[in-house]
C-alpha cells in the first residue's frame, strides 16, 4: 500500500519540490498549504502521474490546523510522513516568525499526532541559521539542557516573543530554528516509536533563498528528504549527515 506524506507549505519553494519527488516516487502527497493548495496539488498530478491532493493549512492557525486534521481524519487517512516544512524569513514580526517557524510546526505536530502511524516519520525544516553556536552562553545552554521541557520550552518562546524578539543574541528566525530543534529532541522522545528529526536544505535557490544561493531546489528537497525516510531520531542533519546544534 502507498504511504501517505503531508508537506506543509507545499505549494512553492522547497516543498512543492518535495511533494513532486515524493509523488514521483509512489507516495500519496498531501500539499498543505494556505494558498493554491489544489491548484498544485492539480499541476503537479499532470507533471508527474503520481497521486496528490490539496489541503488547505495555514500553520498559524489553530481553526485552520484543526478543520484540515478534521478533514483528513473523515477521509480515515493516516500519515506516514509529516514534513514541518512552512517557513518565513524576513517576512514578519517577531511573533508571526515565531508563530510559523516554531509553534507552527508544534500545532500541526500536536493536531496530526492521531492521524500519524506508529512507524511514521517527522520532519521539521531547520536552517543553519538556527545554529546554537548563534545564541548568547545562556540561551544555548537552556536549549541544549536534556531536561527541558516542552512546557518549559513553549514558555520562553512566548517569553521571546513578549520581549519583541530581544535578549538571545539572534534574530527571531535564527531563534525561532534553535527551538525547532530542541523541540525535535522533546518530541522524538514524549512520541517514540515515531521518529522526529529536523533537516536542513543549505542555503537554497528559492523566494525565500533569492537567486543568489548556491543550491538548487532539487539539492535542498534531497536534504530534507532524509527525514522522511530516517531510521534516527532527536537528530539535526543536512545532506543525510547529522550536524551539531
Ligand atoms: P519559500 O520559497 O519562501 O516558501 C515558503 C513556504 O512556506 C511557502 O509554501 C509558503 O506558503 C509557506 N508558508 C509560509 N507561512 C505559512 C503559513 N502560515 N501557513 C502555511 N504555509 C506557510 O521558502 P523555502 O526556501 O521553500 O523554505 C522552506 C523551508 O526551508 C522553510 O522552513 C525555511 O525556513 C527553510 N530554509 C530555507 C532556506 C533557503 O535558503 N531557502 C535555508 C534554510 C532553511 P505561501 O505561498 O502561502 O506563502
Amino acid at each position: 500500500m502507498a504511504k501517505t506524506a503531508l508537506v506543509t507549505g507545499g505549494n512553492r519553494g522547497i516543498g512543492q519540490q518535495l511533494a513532486r519527488e515524493l509523488a514521483e516516487g509512489g507516495w500519496d502527497v498531501l500539499i498543505g498549504a494556505r494558498t493554491n493548495a489544489n491548484a498544485t496539488a492539480t499541476r503537479l498530478r499532470k507533471d508527474t502521474g503520481g497521486r496528490l491532493r490539496g489541503v488547505e493549512l495555514d500553520v498559524t492557525s489553530d481553526d485552520s490546523v484543526a478543520t484540515c486534521a478534521q478533514k483528513l481524519r473523515d477521509g480515515a487517512i493516516r500519515i506516514d510522513a509529516l514534513v514541518n516544512n512552512a517557513g518565513i524569513y524576513g517576512k514578519g514580526d517577531t511573533a508571526l516568525t515565531m508563530e510559523t517557524n516554531f509553534f507552527g510546526p508544534l500545532r500541526v505536530t500536536l493536531a496530526m499526532k492521531p492521524l500519524l502511524r506508529d512507524d511514521a516519520t517527522i520532519t521539521n525544516v531547520t536552517s543553519g541559521l538556527g545554529a546554537l553556536a548563534n545564541l548568547d552562553e545562556a540561551h544555548r545552554r537552556l536549549l541544549r539542557d536534556p531536561a527541558l521541557t516542552r512546557e518549559a520550552l513553549v514558555d520562553h518562546m512566548h517569553a521571546f516573543v513578549r520581549a519583541g524578539g530581544r535578549g538571545w543574541g539572534t534574530d527571531a528566525y535564527g531563534v525561532s530554528k534553535a527551538a525547532l530543534n530542541a523541540l525535535t529532541r522533546i518530541l522524538a522522545s514524549e512520541l517514540a516509536p515515531i521518529r522526529v528529526n529536523s533537516t536542513c536544505p543549505g542555503w537554497v535557490r528559492s523566494d525565500m533563498g533569492g537567486r543568489n544561493a548556491p543550491r538548487s531546489l532539487e539539492e535542498g528537497s534531497a536534504s530534507v528528504r532524509f527525514g522522511v525516510t530516517a531510521t534516527q531520531t532527536g537528530k539535526v542533519f543536512r545532506d543525510g549527515e547529522e550536524i551539531a546544534f
